[in-house]
């Protein structure tokens, strides 16, 4: 009776975990599915405790387990109501590498109460229990090296590390061998004991220099690939400590992570394999931009003469206007030119801001309807005829350099033709460079115009101009 009660706990949760990332998908339903999940955590957390007997190990251990989530869940609570939304992408990497490093440490606690895999055991445990290991190390050295780029703290100037593939290469195999001679140790204890260092050093080495390299337009696609990797570390813990309910969540976590890897890496015009073994995001960045050309500046009020006569107007969001959190001033603006008599539409680039669908979350927010959202392929063949192309905040995804400048790092990623618009309007406060560090031929561009400021500020004075009028 225990078992079956025990069954249909887990069954139960894995059904709310599936049920809550079905919800995730849209943002209307996104905070009930967190909610659906959280329970579904909520019951699994409370099944293994019953499942593992803990109380039969004394009331110290529920001590333990009550301290440890109290502590995670005040940090938890406390940061996710500090964090900006700026901050949010970041924090998200943080939060894979610390998932692939919690499954890192339940191997190694796993092999710690039970050093060898035992001569009748199946090398099947010890190569699980191997993988968990170098998936969580992977997952949790990379997630902290892209923690780093993406809050700017580490690695600001690109990185490139001589025969980067052949270095990984070597990682990959010693680890894996490491990982082999576990499984087979049987009970030579120094022999497993070598293999677990090998595979635990190399795939924590493998993590930063696989991600170290990897810059502009591949960054949210090696994140999302390492969110699959804590998944995939999660669903092998699953297997090594033998508990269905973390095969089933991490298998959800690995597969989704995988599949948004795939569609980022189809929206970015990679493949896996270059975005792994290439050396796109490594190149030197030439100066891009014709530098003795200096961008044109124009008042809001001149551009605001522009707007009232365009019967055409495409909005190019991009990371400035989260920072700004101009999206409100934005819908408003975008109402103005509609009653004006304006067509306006927004080119949501997949990867504007700093996570998959930022722009597309910040517009919802304001209000701006989802059929008013376009894909680059829908928007570039109209750009041609549009008036005017508002730059909001938008930098590398608009940057003409990855159509035509082999030698930049952004080269062969999709962007926005915002320069095929009659009239480029780029708001943004100085010369800042995008996320990729890489110059924008676009500001120096005849038909393009800065308007310098914050974007919120700039577009709140044109809706204030189109008032006066
Ligand atoms: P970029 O990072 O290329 O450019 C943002 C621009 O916004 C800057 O040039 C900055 O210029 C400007 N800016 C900043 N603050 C403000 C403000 N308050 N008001 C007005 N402008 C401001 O953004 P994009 O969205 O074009 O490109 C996204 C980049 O991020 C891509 O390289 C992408 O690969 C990368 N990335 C995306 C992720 C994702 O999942 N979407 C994840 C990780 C990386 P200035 O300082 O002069 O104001």
């Amino acid at each position: 009776m225990r078992d079956v009660i025990i069954t249909v706990l887990y069954m139960v949760s894995a059904v709310l975990f599936i049920r809550g990332i079905k919800l995730l998908g849209k943002a209307d339903t996104a905070r009930k599915g967190n909610g659906l999940s959280a329970v579904g955590m909520l019951i699994a957390v409370i099944t293994v405790l019953f499942e593992k007997q803990v109380m039969a190990a004394g009331w110290t251990s529920y001590l333990m387990i009550a301290a440890a989530i109290a502590v995670g869940s005040i940090i938890g609570a406390v940061w996710a109501k500090k964090v900006e939304m700026t901050g949010m992408p970041q924090l998200v990497a943080l939060f894979n590498g610390f998932g692939g490093l919690s499954s890192l440490l339940v191997a190694l606690a796993q092999y710690a109460n039970n050093r060898t895999v035992g001569a009748d055991a199946v090398p099947f445990d010890g190569i699980t229990l191997g993988l968990t290991i170098a998936i969580g190390a992977i997952a949790f050295t990379g997630s902290i090296v892209a923690w780093g780029k993406l809050s700017g703290k580490m690695f600001k100037k690109s990185v490139t590390i001589p025969a980067k593939n052949a270095l990984n290469a070597v990682l990959a195999i010693v680890g894996l061998v490491g990982v082999c001679l576990y499984a087979f140790s049987g009970s030579n204890v120094q022999l497993g004991f070598i293999g677990i260092v090998a595979v635990t050093a190399t795939y924590l080495i493998l993590g930063l220099t696989m991600v170290v390299t990897i810059g502009g337009g591949d960054m949210p696609v090696i994140i999302s690939l390492l969110n699959a990797f804590s998944g995939l570390a999660a669903a092998f813990a699953g297997l090594a400590i033998q508990n269905s309910v973390l095969v089933v969540s991490g298998c959800l976590v690995g597969t989704s992570g995988l599949i948004l890897t795939l569609i980022m890496c189809k929206a970015m015009n990679r493949t896996l394999y270059s975005l792994l073994f290439g050396s796109f995001g490594a190149k030197k960045a030439k100066g891009g931009a014709d530098s003795d050309k200096e961008p044109k500046a124009m008042s809001v009020e001149d551009a605001y003469l522009i707007l009232e006569a365009a019967s055409s107007v495409v909005f190019i969001p991009g990371y400035g206007m989260a920072v700004a959190q101009a999206q409100h001033a934005v819908k408003e603006l975008c109402d103005k030119l509609e009653e004006n008599g304006a067509e306006v539409s927004f080119a949501i680039h997949p990867v504007a801001g700093r996570m998959p669908g930022h722009m597309n979350v910040l517009l919802a927010e304001a209000n701006v309807p989802y059929e008013q959202l376009k894909t680059a392929d829908e928007m570039n063949p109209q750009m041609a005829n549009t008036d005017v192309a508002i730059v909001i905040g938008a930098n590398d995804v608009v940057n003409p350099a990855a159509q035509n400048d082999e030698s930049s790092p952004l080269y062969g990623m999709p962007i926005i033709n915002a320069y095929e618009a009659r009239t480029v309007f780029v708001l943004k406060r100085g010369k800042g460079t995008g996320f990729s560090g890489v110059e924008n031929p676009l500001f120096t561009n005849d038909n393009t115009v800065m308007i310098y400021g914050d974007a919120k500020q700039t577009v709140s004075s044109l809706v204030s101009e189109f008032d006066d009028k």
